[in-house]
């Protein structure tokens, strides 16, 4: 195992498999570019061609070409392994049972999709009942073609018979969430529905969505296929596939609510519409949309549901950056409606009065002013476009009429406890508790920054002289394991992830590394003495306090003591 992770590693270089997923620009030793893990403006994202490593300093994901495709991908190791194999053009051996269905595992999902999309447009064409609720919404035939639309019979098991027919395995068609198996066997997910194909961006059917036919049972409306290993709900968009191209064209997209309203919209002509899937949106899916625009309009529904899912799009879209407009349709109305009554004239009538988000948030709140403006405050607070933040809070002053000034300052309050908070959590997640151990990261970065240096630090410092566990583990295994290779195959998750951090580090000097270390070595030593002395005054040991202080001095006094056969483990 550990051989064909070496060969797919010599055979595939980092920075063409992450080019792939982002944009990387030179910088000194490093590549850098935009995070793909989390939502940045300026590139923190580091890759390190000659160590074949990545690190991001917002995020603090790291690894080398395994972890970004797992994190990436979301694969697990082997699935990871199977890929790249594939890209390297290594053969996997068969260990026999397994790993050969996870290799083909997407590659069969995919395939199952596209079979089962043929079947379910088949079903549409025959089926009376299907075509008069198409009939009755007033989809033409053109749109159906466009979005492949389908219907599933209201039969127990038909999709599941021609899936099997085609020549997939059980196995298969179980992890397509395409059936049940159960006490009563297995059945079709879906039965009796308009369906909905959900593509990915190269316009593959990677979900559906169905729209129950039969105004009866106690079924839901509308249910999706659940989360796969092709198909995360959360990062994808209904019609998205066929929106893209019109996006950028018009420089902004439509976000609307349901399937039906976003087909509706395309058949008027608003070919930039997209809706979220069933949920309400997410971060991912405007991640993805922002690709091909920063603006959007959003048009939810004016009950109470549709006015708190407008409220958390907005705070979305400022965390992204995005620009955001709503448009309020007149009570009871939803975009299908109100285009089949009005038509396109009518609802670019509409569109001109669309608002913004402080206008939204103020009619909302209606008496209570001051709630609304503490509440867009805070969203204001997590916009990281300057612009966006100072034009807003200038629209916040004068629609609210409180003064400029008082609300920057109340900004910069709601800004300074949002960044408090998020170092933190930076913090805490890169397993560093405290600044104070400089020294034991700025050490540990140099010995896997300079291969040559490694053995001079090992042997000049003891582990338990280390204050940060972290850092501590890694240096009980670096002496043994000094290639960086082999050490993040040794070390555990925290450990890795403090590796990948500190060995894409570019505030080294390297004219004088030795001289670092030994200031180094010097202040971590000195820094263990005061802990011992504090220590020992706080338990009123004298005779200890003493010869603390005595061994202190003399650190104090000698010079380059630790490079020429010093021994910190006797402090
Ligand atoms: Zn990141």
């Amino acid at each position: 195992m550990r051989d064909i992770v070496e060969d797919i590693k010599t055979r595939i270089d980092i920075i063409d498999l992450i080019a792939e997923h982002v944009e990387l620009k030179r910088a000194g030793q490093n590549y850098k570019g935009l995070c793909p893990f989390h939502s940045e403006k300026t590139p923190s994202f580091m890759v390190n061609p000659s160590k074949q490593i990545f690190h991001c300093f917002g995020c603090h994901k790291g690894g080398d070409i395994f972890s970004f495709v797992m994190m990436v991908e979301n694969m697990t190791f082997q699935e990871a392994l199977s890929y790249l194999a594939q890209k390297a053009g290594i053969k996997l051996e068969s260990t026999g049972h397994g790993s050969e269905i996870r290799s083909g595992i997407k590659e069969n999902l995919f395939a199952i999709y596209k079979e089962a999309l043929i079947f379910f447009r088949n079903n549409l064409k025959v089926s009376k009942h299907a075509i008069s609720y198409l009939n009755k919404r007033g989809v033409d035939n053109e749109t159906v073609e466009k979005f492949s639309l389908g219907y599933s019979k209201n039969e127990h098991d038909a999709l599941f018979n021609h899936l099997k027919a085609k020549g997939f395995s059980f196995e298969y068609i179980k992890t397509s969430g395409l059936i049940s198996s159960g006490d009563h066997g297995i059945y079709d997910f879906f039965r009796d529905r308009l369906i909905f194909p959900i593509f990915d961006l190269q316009g593959r059917p990677i979900a559906f969505g169905g729209r129950i036919l039969s105004e009866s049972k106690n079924a839901p409306k509308y249910i999706n296929s659940p989360d796969s290993i092709i198909f995360k709900k959360g990062e994808t968009s209904y019609g998205l596939n066929i929106a893209k191209n019109s996006i950028p064209q018009k420089g902004y997209s439509i976000i609307v609510e349901g399937y039906l309203d976003v087909i509706s919209c395309h058949q008027y002509g608003l070919t930039n519409t997209i809706a979220p899937l069933g949920t309400a949106l997410t971060s991912g899916q405007l991640k993805k949309l922002k690709r091909f625009s920063n603006k959007v309009l959003l048009i939810f529904d004016g009950d109470s549901a549709g006015i708190s899912a407008t409220k958390r799009s907005i705070e979305l879209c400022y965390k992204e950056g995005i620009i955001v407009k709503i448009l309020l349709l007149p009570q009871g109305e939803d975009p299908d409606t109100f285009l089949r009554k009005y038509g396109q004239e009518g609802f670019r009538k509409c569109m001109s009065h669309a608002i913004s988000p402080v206008e939204f948030l103020l009619k909302v709140y209606d008496r209570s002013k001051l709630d609304a403006v503490r509440y867009m405050l805070q969203v204001i607070a997590s916009c990281p476009d300057p612009l966006q933040r100072d034009e807003t809070i200038r629209e916040l002053s004068d629609r609210s009429k409180i003064n400029e000034l008082t609300l920057r300052e109340e900004l910069r309050h709601a800004s300074r406890v949002k960044r408090q908070a998020s170092r933190v959590d930076a913090f805490q997640k890169s397993g560093i508790s405290s600044p104070e151990n400089m020294e034991e990261k700025m050490l540990l970065s140099i010995a896997l920054s300079f291969p040559d240096k490694v053995m001079l630090i090992a042997n000049n410092i003891e582990p338990q002289i280390i204050e940060d566990p972290v850092i501590r583990g890694i240096f009980e295994k670096i002496k043994k394991w000094p290639s960086l290779e082999k050490l993040l195959t040794v070390c555990d998750k925290e450990e890795q992830k403090l590796i990948t951090m500190l060995s894409i580090n570019t505030e080294i000097d390297e004219t004088d590394v030795e001289g670092i270390i030994e200031n180094c070595l010097k202040t971590i030593a000195m820094k263990k003495l005061e802990r011992q002395i504090r220590l020992a005054g706080e338990a009123g040991d004298v005779k200890l306090l003493n010869s603390l202080l005595f061994e202190k001095k003399s650190l104090l006094q000698k010079s380059k003591l630790f490079l020429n056969g010093g021994n910190l483990a006797k402090n």
